[in-house]
């Protein structure tokens, strides 16, 4: 348990696939500090499992979101609005690129794997932000992220991931200065390498992991507990005066320059 106390506030929590999601790291430490969640999932395959997971953790409301059927995200809005009323944190952790255009050349991404990438993993962020608005304003709402270092450096086959990313950390800072007078604060989390559903689809991801733990200051990879206590920081009242950040939690990895 930790000190911070997040009784009587809510959390939407998105990206949840299986127990090694970040998301889930969130999660469970939103949980424990005494929030009310509310995570959702992207389809139907992933309910069982979903389900699964939120019975360790009482009370938890499960919805399906597609973040590319908009109706699926209005449904999840409208359910907060009738059950909440407002809306304090928000975690966005939801990112995808069809597996061929992270296998071949970046250079010949074809059009629909680009615009895929980009709607599901940085558009996203905005269009759910944008409707589930009025219970974040009402809550004084905290938004995070998920960013990769890709976003700024030039990443062996995270293709247009990385391109993804560079989107999704700009959309951070323009919505911060946005929503910041609405007292809606919008931050990312870099996070270094942890072994998900997602991360596998990267190829070598393995050997990555490894040469991460290598160079980083710390000598280590980071846990999902790590990026989640981050998240705790950013989304409570610790973290007040911050928006518009990208916090890496990364062992130190992106310090370095060789
Ligand atoms: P994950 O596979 O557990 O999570 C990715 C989530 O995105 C899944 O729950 C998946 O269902 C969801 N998703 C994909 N398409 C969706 C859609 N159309 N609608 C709604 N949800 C959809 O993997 P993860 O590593 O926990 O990824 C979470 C976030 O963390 C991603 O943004 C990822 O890029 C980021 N991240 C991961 C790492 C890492 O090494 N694992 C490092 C830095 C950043």
């Amino acid at each position: 348990m930790y000190a911070i106390d997040l009784t009587g506030k809510h959390a939407l929590v998105m990206g949840v696939a299986n127990h090694r999601s970040l998301s889930w790291g969130i999660a469970q430490i939103l949980h424990q500090a005494g929030a009310r969640l509310c995570v959702t999932y992207a389809g139907e395959r992933l309910k069982g499992m979903v389900e699964e997971l939120a019975g360790g953790l009482p009370g938890v409301t499960l919805l399906e979101c597609d973040v590319t059927r908009d109706e699926t995200i209005d449904a999840v809005a409208r359910r907060l609005t009738n059950d909440w009323g407002s809306l304090e944190m928000l975690v966005h952790g939801i990112a995808f690129a069809r597996k061929e255009d992270l296998e071949g050349a970046f250079v010949a991404t074809p059009r629909e794997g680009f615009q895929s990438a980009l709607d599901v993993s940085a558009f996203s962020l905005l269009n759910v932000t944008n409707r589930v608005l009025p219970l974040l304003e009402k809550g004084g709402g905290s938004i995070v992220t998920l960013s990769y270092l890709a976003a700024e450096r030039a990443v062996p086959a995270y293709n247009v991931m990385g391109s993804a990313k560079a989107v999704l950390e700009q959309s951070v800072r323009q919505l911060a200065y946005e929503l910041g007078p609405r007292n809606i604060r919008v931050n990312a989390i870099s996070a270094g390498p942890v072994s998900t559903l997602a991360a596998r689809g990267i190829r070598g991801f393995t050997d990555m992991l490894k040469k991460h733990a290598e160079k980083a200051p710390l000598k280590r990879n980071v846990t999902k507990e790590e990026v989640g206590k981050a998240a705790l920081f950013l989304l409570s009242d610790l973290g007040s005066g911050v928006t518009g950040e990208v916090l890496y939690v990364d062992a130190g990895y992106s310090i370095m320059g060789w």
